[in-house]
């Protein structure tokens, strides 16, 4: 039975399809991602999960049961929201004990309850302190200490990541992922950052305008899009179509390439290896970015495509010279055109 069953789910904000028709089962202990640009109705599905958005139609099911039309606190589920809003004048401990005191669960075991909640996020130590001496990424730890004391089964998480900086992003992100493996509880991780959905989830779901374009493994995902919408938010936008397409691929349509399958050649007499594909051009622009060079070719048959590359030795300067770049077959494939 999965933690988590969506059927048919819309929400209508007047004019506004926020969301427009996701279906979506997703089973107990995963991670699971939702991916998407701004305003693509992420964030309006995590608060219909929640309670605090009322469905226009569709259900949602948590468990098997149907909960679409019941209040938040009668549904197994906790939510972490970006501003995740710690009480100041509280310390740590209190605030992560606030929930269960509302409850009146027994001082006792909400002492205990809250120890082993911050002892789970790494900050045993710190329950004395008042949230104003603690590190960005330490109060966000705190909001999900304040989440995990009420052992929901359901565990919705809104950018929890989007407020710290890059470095401190990747950390928690491995912290993140590694808490949600001792839990064991649902994880539904709301994000724009492809980095950040590839890196910790099980599944993604990518949204594009209130719907769900794909679902899958981050490899699946990356490696195989199924629409030029994903291979273009999911990685870079690298395709071909249109003269260039059946000129160089030999057959009408439009293909994506990943920019690090590409091998990059100044030696243009060199004949393409077997199983390979091969286009010329000329590099327009160069950028360098420490572990990799980044290229842009125009190819002399049609079309643009960017190339990375390792610097394993030393960056090579291409700039406004001449390449050939070739890929194995299978690493351009067709994507469905949009509509
Ligand atoms: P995301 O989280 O993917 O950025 P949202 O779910 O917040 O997207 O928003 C989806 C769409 O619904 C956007 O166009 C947004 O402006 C609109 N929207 C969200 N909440 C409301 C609301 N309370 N009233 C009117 N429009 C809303
Ligand atoms: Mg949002």
């Amino acid at each position: 039975m999965p933690a988590i069953r969506l059927r048919g789910l819309r929400k209508e904000f007047g004019q506004v399809h926020a969301v427009d028709g996701v279906d979506l089962d997703i089973p107990p202990g995963e991670f699971f991602s939702m991916l998407g640009p701004s305003g693509s109705g992420k964030t309006t599905v995590l608060r219909m999960i929640a309670g605090f958005e009322l469905p226009t139609s569709g259900t949602i099911e948590l468990h098997g049961r149907d909960v679409s039309r019941l209040a938040p606190f009668d549904r197994d589920v906790n939510t972490v929201f970006q501003d995740y809003a710690l009480f100041p004048h509280m310390t740590v401990r209190q605030n992560v004990e606030y929930g269960l005191r509302v409850k009146r669960v027994p001082r006792a075991e909400r002492r205990q309850r809250a120890k082993e909640a911050l002892e789970t996020v790494r900050l045993g130590d710190f329950g004395e302190r008042k949230p104003d001496q603690l590190s960005g990424g330490q109060r966000q730890r705190v909001a999900l200490a304040r989440a995990l004391v009420n052992r929901p089964k359901v565990l919705l998480l809104d950018e929890p990541l989007g407020a710290l900086d890059l470095k401190l992003r990747h950390t928690m992100q491995t912290e993140l992922k590694q808490i949600q493996r001792e839990v064991g509880i649902t994880f539904i991780f709301v994000t724009h950052d492809q980095d950040e959905a590839l890196t910790m989830s099980d599944r993604i779901a990518v949204f594009n305008a209130g719907r769900i374009e794909q679902v899958g493994s981050p490899v699946e995902v990356y490696e195989r899009p199924a629409s030029a919408f994903v291979a273009g938010f999911v990685g870079t936008s690298n395709l071909l179509s249109g003269g260039g397409a059946e000129n160089i691929i030999g057959k009408a349509g439009v293909f994506s390439i990943r920019p690090e399958k590409i091998r990059v050649d100044a030696d243009l007499s060199k004949a393409a290896d077997v199983g390979e594909t091969s286009a010329t051009g000329t590099v327009t622009n160069t950028v360098y970015a420490g572990a990799t060079v980044r290229y842009e070719v125009t190819l002399d048959a049609g079309g643009q495509l960017s190339v990375v590359r390792q610097n394993t030795a030393e960056p090579v300067d291409f700039e406004g010279g001449r390449v050939r770049l070739s890929w194995r077959h299978e690493h351009s494939f067709r994507v469905p055109e949009a509509g």
